[in-house]
Parts: structure tokens; sequence; C-alpha cells
């Protein structure tokens, strides 16, 4: 069972439960998956190597883990056969368990998994023709209610640890059968029409799976680091998307400290519907989050923020809303594009997805002003795999079984 200690997170009152980043499994042995490499050495120095050597073995080991997928010490090839077996005795490189694999009709792949303290959190790969996106969760839950979004109808079990968010990275390689063979490099001004895929299906990340990651902030930062180190699994901050429903205090540590691109779900233009529908407005505001936004690092007109917004039938998606949303982002003087969501239905969702001739008229309009307002594709709807669509069925099943467990007692 994992251990768990309390975290206190800025902007939220009670404490999460986080479970520490080292737990000794029922073995003895240490988990070193998520651990940064001078976590390692420290480990490797403890176990009693010399600090000469627990650098070079951290280093060596770091390399076999982060960039070449490695769960074996006996396959790291450049580690003396006499120290493989030590470093097995007392450590292992673990992976999320899966419970459950699905393919959906358009190729969306979805994987439930589970934590070592048995857990259920998703993640979900989203193939195109030029590209692959991982959707990575960072929490169990949420503790935001977001009322059109199923996982927001979860309580938040936990956050997730460094471990188990690089971990949903390190299996979808595994199974996309992606490692490098070799050393494989990133360049640092690498852009989009210079970036080559080299046959590679996952390409992009983005933080939009459960959780809110800016509620998870310490942990979704060093697992991205490990995932941006070109030593590590070597994906480009750019090619990397963190979502947030609006926490202003994280944004500019975000920025700072991560450095990947930006997405606000703003979803509502007026401090009524916002307040409604994404609750976390009525501590940070429309205003206060457009400000957070204009002073983000790093964005620029060539890395712009996305703005997402799920079209809600007659509650946010009038000619006047799209208006608003235009005058918004000027205002603040933007790099903008706006992403618009259909919404994707969910058992008891207490709303319907606007009609196609409604969030076209949206789009033309936020078009005409100047702003990039593609309409996304739903992907994944059949396995529920789709944005907001996520709510771990670990959590469905007891929840059925209580409604049967009621209607039996009631009968
Ligand atoms: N918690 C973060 C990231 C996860 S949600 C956030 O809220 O930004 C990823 C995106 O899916 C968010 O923009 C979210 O608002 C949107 N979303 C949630 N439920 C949805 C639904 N039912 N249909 C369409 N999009 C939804
Ligand atoms: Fe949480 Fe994001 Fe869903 Fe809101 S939309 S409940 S912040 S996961």
């Amino acid at each position: 069972m994992a251990d768990t200690a309390l975290m206190s997170i800025p902007g939220q009152v009670d404490p999460v439960p986080v479970a520490r980043s080292i737990t000794p499994r029922a073995d003895g042995r240490i988990d070193l998956l998520g651990l940064p490499k001078a976590r390692i050495a420290e480990l490797f120095a403890q176990a009693g190597l010399d600090a000469k050597q627990a650098k070079l073995r951290s280093k060596q080991v770091y390399h076999w883990l982060y960039h070449r997928g490695a769960t074996d010490f006996g396959a790291m090839t450049d580690i003396a056969k006499t120290m493989q077996p030590w470093l097995a005795e007392r450590f292992v490189v673990g992976r999320p368990n899966i419970v459950e694999a699905q393919h959906s009709s358009d190729g969306t792949r979805k994987w439930l998994l589970q934590t070592d303290d048995g857990h259920d959190y998703e993640m979900v790969f989203i193939p195109d023709a030029d590209r692959g996106t991982l959707c990575v969760s960072s929490q169990v839950g949420c503790t935001l209610n977001c009322t059109f979004c199923h996982t927001g109808t979860m309580r938040l079990v936990r956050n997730l640890t460094p471990g188990e968010i690089v971990g949903q990275v390190m299996l979808a390689r595994d199974a996309l059968g992606e490692w490098p063979k070799g050393r494989m490099d990133i360049s640092e001004v690498e852009d989009e029409t210079e970036y080559r895929a080299d046959g590679r299906l996952l390409t992009n990340i983005v933080m939009m799976g459960m959780g809110e990651p800016l509620y998870n902030f310490d942990h979704v930062r060093d697992a991205l680091q490990l995932v941006m180190d070109g030593d590590g699994l070597a994906l480009s901050k750019r090619r990397i998307t963190l979502s947030t429903s609006g926490v202003v205090p994280m944004m500019a540590r975000c920025g700072e400290e991560i450095g990947v691109n930006l997405a606000v779900s703003l979803h509502a233009v007026t401090k009524e519907v916002r307040d409604e529908i994404v609750p976390i407005n009525r501590k940070y505001g429309i205003d206060e989050l457009l400000r957070a936004c204009s002073d983000y690092p790093g964005a620029s007109n060539a890395r712009r923020i996305t703005f997402e917004y799920v079209m809600l039938k007659d509650k946010n998606d009038s000619d006047q809303d799209a208006h608003e949303l235009v005058r918004l982002l000027k205002r603040y003087d933007l790099p903008a594009k706006v992403n618009l969501i259909p919404f994707n239905p969910w058992p008891g969702a207490p709303y319907e997805c606007s009609t196609p001739e409604r969030i076209r008229s949206f789009s033309n309009i936020v078009f005409e002003a100047g702003i990039s307002a593609p309409v996304r594709t739903p992907r994944g709807r059949d396995i529920d795999a789709a944005c907001g669509q996520l709510r771990t069925s670990a959590e469905k099943k007891s929840r059925a079984e209580r409604d049967r467990e009621a209607t039996a007692s009631a009968s």
C-alpha cells in the first residue's frame, strides 16, 4: 500500500492526500520510476556505493530508464555484469498497472490504469495523420466540479506521483513499440514546420486527462521535466500542452518552471455563466484569469495560448457570446487561438451539445475577427475516451454496486 502524506495546495483550503514519491514495495525494493537523476544517485549512495560510483551508475541507469525504456537492469549493457544483480536486488523499474485497454473505431486508444494502492485512472492516445497525442492524467478524480465534466463528478482521490504521471508516457511508448534503439536528440530550435516525427506515433502530450494539473504542480513539473530532458524521454516542450481550468496563482510558475504551452478552459464569457459551469471562477474571475494569461511567460504569436470553449446548447453558444469572446481576447491583447469543443455527453449530464449550425456560426464570428477557432472533432466517444468523459470504471462500478445494494435493501 502506498503511504500517503498531506500536501497543501495554494488556493485550496483542504490539504490533498498524495502518495509519497518513494515507497518501498512489499519485497523491500524501491521503484525508480519517476525519480530524477540526483535522487537516484542518493539512493545508490544510501545503498552503499561510494559517491563517484553512485553518480556514474545513476547517469547510466537514468539513460536506460527514461531514454531507452528499459525495465530490466540486465538489459543495461554498459553496466558491469556484477553490478546488474546488485541493482536488481535493491531496485525495480515499474510501470503503472494496466487494468484494461480499449480501442475505439476511430483509432483512439484508452487505458484504464491502477496505482499500487488500488486507485484507477485513465490515459488516452489519439492518433492523427501527422501526429499522435497522448492525453495524460494528473490526479485521480478532481476537486473542481465543472458541471459539464464527468471527471468533475468524481471526488478527488489523490494526486498522482511523478512516477504515475511519467509512467503513462512510458507505458504508451511500450504499447506503441517506440523506444529509440540508440540516442535520440531534440533540437531546441525545433518548430512545427521542421519537426520530423520520424514515423513516430507519439509526438505530442496534453495534460488534459483526469484532474487539474496546477493543483498537483510539483509532481506534474517533476514528471514533465523527465519527459522534456534530452537524455530522458526527449520530447520538446513545444509539443506539450498543459490545460488548466484557471488556477491563477500557479500560472506564472507553470510558465517559468515547466515552460510548456498553455491551454485555458475558459468556456464562458460572463461571470454569471462561468461561475456556474466552471466554479473555480468564483475564486479567480475572468479578468484575473486573462491578465495571468497575458503575463504567461513564453506566450507569443508563435506560441499562442489555447482557449478551450465547450459548446453547450443555449448556455454559452450565442453569437453575442462569440462577440464577447473576441472582445475579451482583444482587450487583453492575447496571442490566442480558440478551440471549440463540441460537448461530449455522459450518462446523466445536464447539457446538450450545441447544434452544428450554432457551432459554425460561433466559429465564424471568432474567425472573422482574425482569431483561429477550429472545431475539435470528437475522438473516442464510443469508448468514453473523449474530453470530459473520463471517469474511472471502478468508481462507476462501485456506484452501480451501491445502487444495486440500495435497491436490494429497499425491496
Ligand atoms: N482540468 C483541466 C484539464 C482536464 S479537462 C482543465 O479543466 O482544463 C480537458 C478539457 O476538456 C477541458 O477544457 C475541459 O473543460 C474539457 N471538457 C470537460 N468535460 C467536457 C465534456 N463533457 N465535453 C467536452 N469537453 C469537456
Ligand atoms: Fe476538473 Fe478539468 Fe473536469 Fe473541471 S474540466 S472538473 S477542472 S478535470
